[in-house]
């Protein structure tokens, strides 16, 4: 079998799995006080720290949740319904979003217009799946609490301008000095960073999701940066856990296993990346010498590591079918899409109706894949195609 579908989930790194298990079978609860909480509790805190080194804040700053879906609901809802405690319901609040981001931050988008009055702004990308740094500027409003736009999609993996975007609200946020209306910028980072450098207080980012099976960790387990500053309201409440932020007993075999993730991925991400660009290189170049396939993007504005092509003749879903019975693993667009027999939102934006109707495939690699099996899918392909 050949593993294409790391944008889905990549596969355990050993170290992860190894240092997992053993925390399994620890006994206890890390908020007890006797030795075995407190075992646990060290190995929470230092887990905690990996991961703020990884995207280098202060370890205070990071909160431990069961993955990106919840993180992402977490900080929309907490954000919007901390201010309108702050502010009553009369005031204006408005989200400017990204139209493409993952259907964990969509689904959220009409609950926080029926739920809390936020006028939703839809912030629109360009052909190759890029957010227009000018039109950010031109959708902004004195009510505009907060821009939400992901690192990198997780269909085409397009790579969106965070530096600037955060360069212009940093500036707006001065401009409406410390009496206005708070502006945060939140960023999905789940795709980015396997690859790239993501550093949110360099780039301006105040709230940043992640997950820990997108960066060779466990499934079930991520984490979110929130700007020490800001208040946000608890989405799960009973317990006082991750600073009253998200209650409930901690998954802490889970947790290490993300910090162990975060600490493989610091020291090896260059290397990793080099190795995936070379990769990617190589399979968009046989895609391309491929007649009836057309590779979605734009590669230089993309992470390594994900391609979206379509078929002239075969839908995403038929051709992602012939390849599992051929042995290799891929998807027809993001598994959170997948069966809902919706194309995923960055397709309906950039792509011909034909190709947002039919799909095509997403191709997404990383740290354990080969030469040989770039090589063997494209053989594949080319008999199916
Ligand atoms: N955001 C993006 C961009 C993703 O790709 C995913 C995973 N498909 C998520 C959020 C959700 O992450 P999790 O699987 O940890 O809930």
């Amino acid at each position: 079998m050949i593993y294409l579908d790391y944008a889905a989930s990549n596969p355990m790194d050993p170290r992860v799995h190894e240092a997992l298990v053993e925390v399994l079978a620890w006994t206890g609860n890390p908020s007890s006080v006797h030795a075995f909480g407190r075992k646990l509790r060290i190995a929470l805190d230092d887990a905690r720290s990996a991961v703020a080194k990884l995207i280098d804040v202060p370890a205070n700053d990071v909160f431990f949740t069961s993955g990106a879906t919840e993180g992402n609901n977490t900080v929309l809802l907490g954000y919007f319904r901390r201010l309108r405690e702050l502010y009553g319901s009369d005031r204006e609040l408005r989200l400017l979003v990204s139209a493409i981001e993952h259907s964990s931050v969509r689904v959220n988008l009409g609950r926080l217009e029926a739920e809390l009055g936020v006028i939703i702004d839809k912030l629109p990308v360009d052909g190759d799946g890029v957010v227009d740094i000018k039109r950010v500027g031109n959708l902004l409003r004195d009510s505009t609490a907060m821009v939400c736009v992901m690192w990198a999609n997780n269909i085409i993996g397009s790579l969106q301008p965070i530096a600037e975007i955060g360069r212009l609200i940093s500036a707006i946020r001065q401009e409406r000095g410390s009496n206005g209306l708070p502006l945060v910028f939140m960023s999905d980072a789940v795709q980015a960073l396997r690859t790239e450098s993501v550093k949110p207080r360099e780039f301006g980012v105040d709230i940043l999701t992640l997950s820990g099976h997108k960066i060779y960790g466990p499934r079930g387990v991520g984490a979110v940066y929130i700007r020490s500053d800001l208040e946000l309201a608890p989405l799960i409440i009973g317990g006082e856990q991750e600073a009253g932020w998200r209650a409930g007993t901690e998954n802490v075999a889970g947790i290490v296993g993300l910090g162990q993730a975060a600490t493989n991925l610091l020291a090896e991400r260059s290397v990793d990346r080099a190795k995936v660009v070379d990769l990617t290189q190589r399979l968009r170049t046989g895609l391309r010498e491929q007649s009836e396939l057309v590779v979605i993007g734009d590669t230089a504005r993309s992470v390594p590591g994900i391609l979206y092509v379509a078929s002239t003749k075969l839908s995403g879903e038929i051709l992602t079918l012939k390849l599992d019975a051929a042995g290799i693993a891929v998807s027809s667009g993001s598994a959170c899409d997948a069966g809902t027999r919706k194309s995923a939102s960055v397709l309906q934006e950039i792509c011909s109706s034909q190709i947002a109707r039919h799909g095509g495939l997403r191709l997404s690699l990383g740290r354990f894949n080969t030469q040989k099996e770039v090589q063997s899918v494209l053989q594949i392909l080319s008999t199916l195609v």
